[in-house]
Formats: structure tokens, C-alpha cells, sequence
């Protein structure tokens, strides 16, 4: 057993067994771990406010109070961290995907209210028309961004036919006053918008900006059409979600949420969007898209504007979790022995799959390998490792590949499948798949493949160790 699969202290275990349930409490609970760093007032809304969210991945997130002098604060970088993430559910790193397995599976339906503060202030096109940008900080990221966009928002929108919800991230560019282009990618929302198109109606969307991370979290679960993903945030929250009704149409909404953005997409328009700097670290093009006319926008009275800076890890994580307990569902149908898996941040947490295996068969590496392609298009590169290796850290995994992994023997490739249209190494989403099994042949020696360990070694308190320092190293040999 490595150190990295020894079970965690009791000291170091989660002291917050709740779920988060609003990004105002998800900001206490950072600012209460030195883990909110609050920038001066007048960081400027182009680049500026992405670069200090960039700076800052991973370590803090990023409170920028009047953004250009705009009243409403921008906050970004809420999620930067797979234990954030397991602490905003209340369990342990380890937990995270069976947890998100549990709620998809168990969603709690949610309970409307009267009234909440996502409406507290109300602005509407029939009374004045809408600047957007005036209402909104609205940051541009990227050098060659085409413009500011709402890259944080969850898009609701309902079936035409059934009434039931659909929530996901898109990006959303402002192209006009009271306008957005929006990337549509052939999923629910693009199905709903083609329903109404195709009987000449509008389709009526609402952009909720500003929720807790669980509700970010859960709008990007795969699960089928017609199965309304703010279920699975009140599974995750541990009880019904409360939501209201949007001032201009029948979509139910977060109560809680900081703003919402109401409008429609209008059948049968199409304008250019883009580029947009997206999670491969490369721009989305510009391209004719779907149009959203906005119609209304409420908000809390001292309201919070996330941001999502595109292939950072708040980006990346919000995507993988769901994509992860997805896939482990999928393999453990088959695979009873596949243990765990990781979509790896230098894969950009899609293209590169870590998977951690049981080995009770030869050949069985190159089966999960196949397996895993399957069940994701998206998937490049998978390596199978065995189950004294921590998947969670690269250098554990490139271990394996250089001493378990011979090239003539334990390599897959699969030519000219499906791949992302994001990756620009391959013909517009068209390229190859790499499998590779590195994991020991079942039936080696024992001592050959055993690691080497030293005994006593994970006891060590290496902080305390630390802290006794170097400075005196004469005087304590004398002693
Ligand atoms: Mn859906």
C-alpha cells in the first residue's frame, strides 16, 4: 500500500459535514480557511479581473469589489479544488463521486416559494428598455474574446411538451443591449430550442448567475432529457431546493440565486458569437448561433456576478466531477474490479483518463481501456494502472507507465474515431485514441514488482519535523 491510499487522519477530515447551500454561505466558508482574497475597488472588467482569477487559480478565490465602479461585485475561482468541492458537499475527497453517483440517482424535486431574493430588485424591457451592460459587470476575458460574456450563468429552460426543466452552462456573449449569443451544443437545451423553432416559437431561458457550487455542480450532470438537474442540487443539498417563478415566464428558478437573467431564443435567428477562450487552453471559434433576446433581470439588493475564466480549474472541475462518477458508473457495469478514475488536469480534466483497477485477469487493461472510449467521446488518452498507484497524482501514474508499460505489448490504438472538436490536434473532432495498460502482468513474481516502502515512514508528522529548522546544526551535534 503507498501512503497515498492510506485513509486521512482524523485531524485533517472535513469539519463541515453540511452541505453549502448558497454562495453567500460557500464565501463565508472560504473567508473563514484564508481561502478569499478580496481585491481594491476598480479592477477593470476587461482582462484585468481574469488575469487576477488566473493568478489566484487554485489558491484563493477572488472577490472584486466595483468592478469599473459598477455597484455589483464580481467573485471568481469558487471551485479550484476537488477537497472544496468535497467540503461544499459535507464528505470526504474521497467521497466526491460516489456522493454526486447518489444524488443523480436520488433527486429530490424541488419546493417553490413566494417570493425570495433572487427578486428583490426587478428590472424589465416593458418598462425601459434593458442595457445589459449597465445592469451587470460584465467581464471579457481572454485577448481575442469576442466581447464581454455571462460565462458562469446556469441556463434554464423548459421541454415545450412536457413542462420539465433543463439546466446547463453556456457560454453567453453580449452582442447587443438586451442581446446574447449563446453556444448551443446538440444536447437538451439545443433539443427544447429546436422543438419550439420548428412550430415558429420563441423558447423562453432564464441565466442564473450566482448559485452555490453544488447547484453549478449538478446542472452539469449527464443524466437523461427530461430529468430537471436542480433535483439533483436539492439531493446534494440534503432537501428540496426553494425556487420561484421568473417574472416574465413559467421557468422555475433558484430562490437564493444573486441574479437571473430572463429571456427568449428566437426561432430562426442566428448571429455570429465567439471566439471564446475555452477549457483546452484554445479559443472556440465564431460562428452563427443561437440568438437570446433578454426581456428581464432580477437581482438581490447588494447582488454577487460570478465568473467562470475559461480553462481554469473552477472551469475544469465543474466539469469533471460529474463526467467522473459518469464514467465509473459506466465501467463498473462491466468492470466489478475497476476502482476508481480521474480525468487529469494536464488532460485538460477530458481528454485523459486515469483509471485504477483490481487486476484478476490477464488482459483484462486493455478490455477497461475499450470499455472507457465507449463511454465517452471525448476521452484521447486512457491509462489502466493497478490499484497501489494514486491515480489523483501524475507522477504516480507516469511511475507506472515507465516500469509496468511496454509499447509493443500494452498499447491500444484505435484510428480515425469521434473525438472533442475542441482538441486542434485532430480533423474537426475526427482523430485517434491511445489506450495504455500499464498495469503488472498478474502472474509475476511476487518481489518483482513489489515497491519498495520503508517501515514506519507514513507516522511521520513531516510539519513538526519542519519546523524544528537547520540554523543551529553545529550546536545540535555537540549537544
Ligand atoms: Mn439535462
Amino acid at each position: 500500500m503507498s501512503k497515498h491510499d492510506m485513509p486521512p487522519p482524523e485531524a485533517t477530515r472535513s469539519n463541515t459535514p453540511q452541505p453549502v447551500r448558497t454562495l453567500r454561505d460557500w464565501l463565508d466558508h472560504l473567508a473563514a480557511r484564508d481561502r478569499l482574497a478580496v481585491l481594491k475597488p476598480n479592477t477593470r472588467l476587461k482582462f484585468e479581473v481574469a488575469a487576477y482569477s488566473k493568478r489566484l487559480d487554485g489558491l484563493r478565490a477572488t472577490v472584486f469589489p466595483k468592478p469599473d465602479g459598477h455597484p455589483i461585485p464580481v467573485v471568481s475561482g469558487l471551485v479550484s479544488d476537488r477537497g472544496w468541492m468535497a467540503e461544499a458537499m459535507g464528505v470526504e475527497p474521497s467521497e466526491v463521486l460516489a456522493h454526486f453517483q447518489n444524488a443523480a440517482e436520488n433527486p429530490v424535486p424541488w419546493q417553490e416559494v413566494a417570493s425570495g431574493p433572487a427578486q428583490e430588485v426587478v428590472h424589465r424591457q416593458d418598462r425601459g428598455a434593458l442595457d445589459l451592460a449597465k445592469i451587470l459587470p460584465l467581464p471579457t476575458h481572454n485577448e481575442h474574446d469576442g466581447g464581454p460574456y455571462i460565462a458562469a450563468g446556469i441556463m434554464i429552460v423548459r421541454n415545450p411538451k412536457t413542462g420539465k426543466q433543463n439546466v446547463s452552462i453556456h457560454r453567453c456573449q453580449l452582442t447587443g443591449p438586451n442581446r446574447l449569443g449563446v453556444l448551443v451544443l446538440p444536447r437538451h437545451t439545443f433539443t427544447f430550442q429546436r422543438m419550439a423553432e420548428e412550430a415558429g416559437q420563441p423558447l423562453d431561458a432564464a441565466i442564473v448567475v450566482g448559485v452555490d457550487p453544488l447547484t453549478l455542480l449538478a446542472s452539469q450532470a449527464i443524466v437523461p432529457l427530461d430529468h430537471d438537474e436542480l433535483e439533483i442540487a436539492g439531493a446534494l443539498h440534503g432537501r428540496p431546493l426553494p425556487v420561484v417563478k421568473c417574472v416574465a415566464s413559467d421557468i422555475r428558478v433558484p430562490a437564493d440565486a444573486e441574479i437571473v437573467i430572463e429571456g427568449r431564443f428566437l426561432p430562426h435567428v442566428r448571429e455570429p458569437e465567439g471566439p471564446f477562450g475555452e477549457f483546452p487552453q484554445y479559443y472556440g471559434e465564431r460562428a452563427p448561433r443561437e440568438v437570446m433576446e433578454i426581456v428581464a433581470v432580477t437581482h438581490r439588493k447588494d447582488a454577487i456576478f460570478h465568473t467562470i475564466v475559461g480553462g481554469g480549474l473552477e472551469h475544469q472541475l465543474l466539469g469533471a466531477i460529474p463526467k467522473e462518477a459518469t464514467l465509473l458508473t459506466h465501467l463498473r457495469r462491466n468492470f466489478s474490479n475497476v476502482l476508481d478514475v480521474h480525468l487529469s488536469p494536464g488532460g485538460v480534466m477530458r481528454f485523459h483518463l486515469f483509471v485504477k483497477i483490481r487486476k484478476t485477469q490477464e488482459g483484462q487493461g486493455k478490455n477497461v481501456i475499450l470499455g472507457a472510449f465507449a463511454g465517452y467521446f471525448d476521452l484521447k488518452h486512457v491509462i489502466v494502472v493497478d490499484e497501489d498507484v494514486d491515480i489523483h497524482n501524475p507522477t504516480e501514474v507516469e511511475w507506472a507507465v515507465a516500469t509496468r508499460f511496454q509499447a509493443d505489448r500494452d498499447l491500444v490504438i484505435v484510428p480515425e474515431s469521434q473525438g472533442s472538436k475542441l482538441d486542434p490536434s485532430n480533423r474537426d473532432g475526427v482523430g485517434a485514441k491511445m489506450g495504455l495498460d500499464a498495469t503488472k502482468p498478474f502472474k509475476a513474481p511476487e518481489m518483482k514488482f513489489k515497491r519498495i516502502y520503508v517501515p514506519g515512514e507514513e507516522a511521520i508528522n513531516v510539519a513538526d519535523t519542519l519546523k524544528q529548522g537547520g540554523a543551529d546544526w553545529r550546536s545540535a551535534l555537540k549537544s
